[in-house]
């Protein structure tokens, strides 16, 4: 059996206390040993260590790899969803459907040279599925509904969706009801159903928009402007709304569950936050591509300090400078720093969010990922930074971003910066 020693000056394991000059030893894919180098059994002690710090594959929990060739939407700066939804769609509508292929495994290799190895990839176009396994990482892939309103559901949408989730793939499939306000709610809840009935994973953007909660309340069609003349055809626009908050319809439409987790969660009180505690939704803050849109900061203090358990994601390179998971971990952690959050625990927990926070949100965690385990599967990362008089987790948050220089999933290097 052929093994392979990773030994460094800190491994963190994430879902153990961090190990000063510690090693990994990985066989078949797995984990076989993690420890203190001084006590490698014998047979690896010759392994070479190298400086830094090893971690779990970060885990991306929103991205949609195959907008990467988005680059000059995400280099500009919006102010408001809705403009950037327009400038969105007339990029997209350009597209030749044929390279969502190529971007979508281009944004999966730029992102592994990062240190991540598991996505949540929302799939729009047939042409981006498949760019996980072929890149040798793991995660979901959530095929998305968008712009479903319930008579084109009816005919023919509904059966065209269920052809899509059964044609043959490598890949975990999970469904992405795109956002509450972009489908009839009658949509999504068929869609959650339809999952439950595969016991697939959902995924879908929620408090995104400004907007957004005066469609619930009041049918306000300031939010679907990208949907043109088609707007009117909307449930809700026709109802003039059902009075509810954000998190209130998105719960009434079945989409709050502890086999969701939801992106953005910008625009959510208190109350709404609560909800989604109580269904045991998972939130995946996106703080660069918030700010880029010219959005609200999303309330990070409030979600840490209210108990959530909390991940992080890129977003897309249509709305985000860099697929580099770590930029948006030291980001979350100013922001939560400039909103109150005093505890000395905010890197540990942030470090955490960007691996098995993550894994969590994915209902992955009990196959052993987002963290470091004997039997788990050995996704890592290491990152070429120097712990010297402060503590790792915060060395990692301050200067993880572009620094890491190993990324190994299922036991395979898929990524080495090269010396
Ligand atoms: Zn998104």
């Amino acid at each position: 059996m052929t093994s392979e020693v990773y030994a460094a000056d800190w491994v963190v394991p994430v879902v153990a206390a961090p190990i000063r000059d510690g090693a990994v030893v990985v066989e078949d894919g797995r984990i076989a040993w993690i420890g203190p180098q001084a006590d490698l059994p014998p047979r690896w002690t010759d392994a070479p260590r190298q400086r830094g710090v090893i971690v779990p594959g970060l885990v991306n929990a929103h991205t949609h790899l195959q907008y990467t060739g988005f680059r000059e939407i995400g280099a500009g700066s919006y102010t408001s969803f809705e403009e950037w939804s327009f400038v969105f769609g007339e990029l997209y509508d350009a597209v030749e459907p044929s390279s969502w292929h190529e971007a979508a495994r281009e944004g999966a290799r730029l992102a592994i040279a990062s240190g991540t190895t598991v996505f949540a990839e929302i799939v729009t176009d047939t042409p981006a599925r498949g760019a996980l396994p072929e890149c040798g990482v793991g995660g979901i892939e959530y095929l998305e509904a968008i712009g479903q309103f319930d008579r084109i559901w009816r005919e023919g949408g509904r059966a065209d969706f269920l052809a899509w989730l059964e044609e043959p793939t490598d890949a975990r499939r999970g469904i992405s009801p795109h956002a509450a306000y972009s489908l009839d709610g009658s949509v999504v809840t068929d869609l959650v159903r339809i999952a439950a009935d595969r016991g697939l994973r959902v995924h879908s953007h929620l408090g995104e928009s400004f907007a957004e909660a005066d469609f619930y309340r009041h049918g306000d069609r300031t939010v679907l402007g990208a949907y043109g003349d088609l707007r009117d055809e909307f449930e809700l626009v026709r109802k003039g709304g059902v009075g509810h908050t954000t998190g209130e319809y998105a719960d009434a439409i079945g989409l709050l569950s502890e086999t969701t987790h939801v992106a953005h969660a910008i625009y959510l009180d208190r109350a709404e936050r609560d909800l989604l505690l109580a269904r045991r939704t998972q939130v995946a803050l996106c703080p660069r591509s918030n700010r880029v849109i010219g959005l609200a900061e999303a309330p990070v203090a409030a979600y840490l300090t209210e108990g959530h358990e909390i991940s992080v994601g890129t977003d897309s390179l249509a709305s985000s400078p860099s697929l580099d998971l770590m930029e948006d971990v030291r980001e979350l952690a100013a922001i939560a720093r400039k909103q109150g959050y005093t505890d000395s625990d905010l890197e540990e927990r942030l470090v955490r969010a960007a691996t098995l926070g993550g894994a969590k949100a994915m209902g992955l965690a009990d196959d052993g990922y987002g963290g470091l385990s004997v039997g788990g599967p050995a996704d890592l990362a290491l990152f070429d930074i120097a712990v010297e008089g402060t503590g790792v987790h915060e060395v990692l948050v301050a200067d993880g971003a572009g620094s890491c220089v190993l990324t190994v999933a299922g036991g395979r290097e898929v990524f080495r910066a090269s010396a």
